[in-house]
């Protein structure tokens, strides 16, 4: 492509021909208004602020709005002459006089010098730039969007088609006045689930410090998967990296040992329908609020109601799906002690009085039983008893809290109901839905709960029944982070001890099986509990790996033809034992 060169504000630049003035002039950091100019849309001039004097060849200077005029060899730019003032200054004074006040046109008119903007409407802050429309229609596909007649007492001049409205909140995020709001298109307040990444949450990363930490995304959430359009992150990413017909791969590897630190998963609150999970707002689960909680999350670290409000007070529910007869009759462990630190961080962070109920208070660890003391000391209202429902507040005791918390206080004895703003339910952790599939590839076993199975849980804390394969962190069972740190550690260094061998000792006992009296009938394949018999097609026989083989006999039993015999552990062999032991 070619090129040209043009001098703005006395510099010149050298540009792409064709490229638009507004870009050259930003490439040279100079910044100029232009909020009806959004990037990936074809540039429109409605507000005309980004309007500058220009002198092409001999003539005399004009005034053109920059967002859409091209470039040209020698033109002449002047970004803030008294010409371009006045015409700013014009453009402002009539988007002042058609809308209501807004933060934008405020902050426009100190810029420029408006003292008292006259503002044109009581109620309506769109300046009428059409992006919101051009965004669904160009950039979603939804064609949800457009204008209506408007009166002084009218609240807005958008319309918007219910049936064709996908809630992707394109039309909230490009609108420069903020006239649009997720809560108008929705008809509800936003949801705490749905302050994630971008407006419509189609890309997310899975939390902050996930490995590797990079966002994905929803094909179910996102716009070009469910009508074909958009496509703006592909144009933004400068890497490329975005391809959306790329599909899951598989790929083999050659490994010598196995670490599972597959984790757990988040016991589903909803599944408790006394706590109101998922139907009453601002009742959220402990993950929920970590995040929130996080600086880098949703509200900044804030702890806000779904009203963007805080909380006057707050009720942290401890042993939810724990220690409970009709979910997870375990301890989750870490609980408790999460549990006392968002007690800390809600006193920390705000004026909010907070409720623990708990049924028993597990401070186990190091530290631990000094950092309860420290709550106690902060005023945190530590009550035993489990909290039984959380429903709404009758319009009596609203002026308390909209919530309230109902349980018996097991040590005075009593019923309490206690209003509070907010819930946070600590659920349990539970072992990850797809446990038993993972355990039926490696070999390895599951308890009742679904979490990993040991091979022992004193001498062998970190083996598995299938050597070559540790476990390490929550999946094996619930534990807070320095155990599974240590646990980590362990399995590492069981698996580096293979490895620098270089070499596995067998033992000398494993089943073998005698080929001229296989049948090939293969009862013993699915029979053997370490999957060491496998079929060998062209000689039609089954043999065994005594690197998988245990020995334990069962395929010797089991083989109708007495063609396997377990080495040092032939009939001959145990009936000199029994001999022996009786000699
Ligand atoms: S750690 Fe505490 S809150 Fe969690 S299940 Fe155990 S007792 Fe309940």
């Amino acid at each position: 492509m070619s090129q040209v060169t043009l001098i703005i504000d006395e510099k010149p630049i050298t540009v792409d021909e064709g490229t638009f003035l507004y870009e050259a002039i930003r490439e040279l950091g100079i910044e100029i208004p232009a909020p009806c100019r959004y990037p990936f849309l074809a540039p429109r001039p409605a507000c005309r602020l980004c309007v500058c004097e220009v002198y092409e060849g001999k003539g005399p200077s004009k005034i053109v709005t920059s967002c859409n005029y091209p470039v040209k060899a020698g033109m002449v730019v002047h970004t803030d002459t008294q010409i371009v003032s006045e015409a700013r200054r014009t453009a402002l004074i009539n988007l002042i006089q058609r809308c209501a006040p807004n933060r934008l046109l405020a902050e426009l008119s100190v810029d420029l010098d408006i003292a008292q903007p006259d503002w044109g409407h009581k109620h309506v802050t769109c300046i009428f730039c059409k992006l919101c429309i051009r965004a669904c229609d160009e950039l979603v596909g939804a064609h949800a969007l457009s204008f209506k007649r408007i009166g002084p007492e009218d609240t807005t001049p958008i319309k918007i088609d219910p049936a064709k409205c996908i809630l992707c909140g394109a039309c909230a995020f490009v609108c420069p006045t903020e006239h649009i709001h997720m809560e108008d298109i929705e008809g509800r307040p936003l949801q705490h689930h749905d302050l994630r990444l971008g407006p419509n949450a189609a890309i997310t990363l899975s939390f902050r410090q996930a490995v590797p930490n990079v966002p994905r995304i929803h094909p179910e959430d996102c716009i070009h998967f469910e009508i074909g359009g958009c496509k703006v992150c592909s144009e933004v990413c400068p890497k490329d990296c975005i391809h959306y017909d790329q599909q899951d791969e598989f790929e083999d590897v050659e490994v010598g040992a196995i670490v599972v630190a597959t984790g757990f998963q988040d016991f589903g609150a909803g599944a408790m329908k006394q706590y109101g999970y998922g139907q009453l707002s601002n009742v959220m689960s402990a993950l929920e609020f970590e995040k929130m909680n996080n600086a880098a999350g949703p509200t900044g670290g804030r702890i806000l109601m779904e009203n963007g409000r805080e909380p006057r007070s707050i009720a942290i529910l401890h042993c939810i799906g724990s220690r409970d007869q009709n979910h997870h009759k375990y301890c989750s462990r870490v609980c408790c002690m999460y549990a006392l630190k968002f007690a800390h961080l809600v006193r920390e962070k705000t004026e909010a009085d907070v409720y623990e109920f708990y049924i028993d208070l597990r401070a186990y660890g190091k530290g631990y039983e000094e950092f309860y003391s420290r709550i106690l000391d902060e005023g945190v209202n530590i009550i035993r008893g489990k909290g039984a429902e959380v429903v709404p507040a009758d319009s009596a005791r609203k002026s308390e809290g909209d919530l309230l918390v109902r349980c018996e206080d097991t040590l005075v004895g009593k019923y309490r109901e206690v209003p509070v703003d907010m819930v946070i339910l600590c659920t349990a952790l539970e072992a990850r839905s797809d446990a038993k599939e993972l355990a039926r590839v490696l070999n390895i076993s599951t308890g009742a709960d679904g979490w990993f199975i040991e091979a022992h849980p004193k001498l062998a804390p970190v083996s598995t029944t299938t050597d070559g394969v540790f476990l390490a962190g929550a999946c094996q069972s619930p534990k807070d982070i320095p155990d599974t740190v240590a646990q980590g550690g362990a399995a590492a260094a069981q698996a580096m001890k293979l490895m620098n061998k270089g070499e596995v000792l067998m033992d000398a006992a494993y089943a073998e099986i005698m080929e001229q009296f296989c049948s090939g009938c293969r009862i013993c394949n699915g029979l053997c509990p370490y999957s060491a018999i496998s079929y060998d097609d062209q000689k039609r026989v089954s043999f065994v790996n005594p690197a998988m083989c245990k020995a334990c006999g069962t395929c010797v039993a089991a083989c109708p033809a007495g063609a396997i015999a377990a080495r040092h552990f032939s009939d001959d062999q145990i009936y000199a034992q029994i001999e022996g032991i009786f000699a």
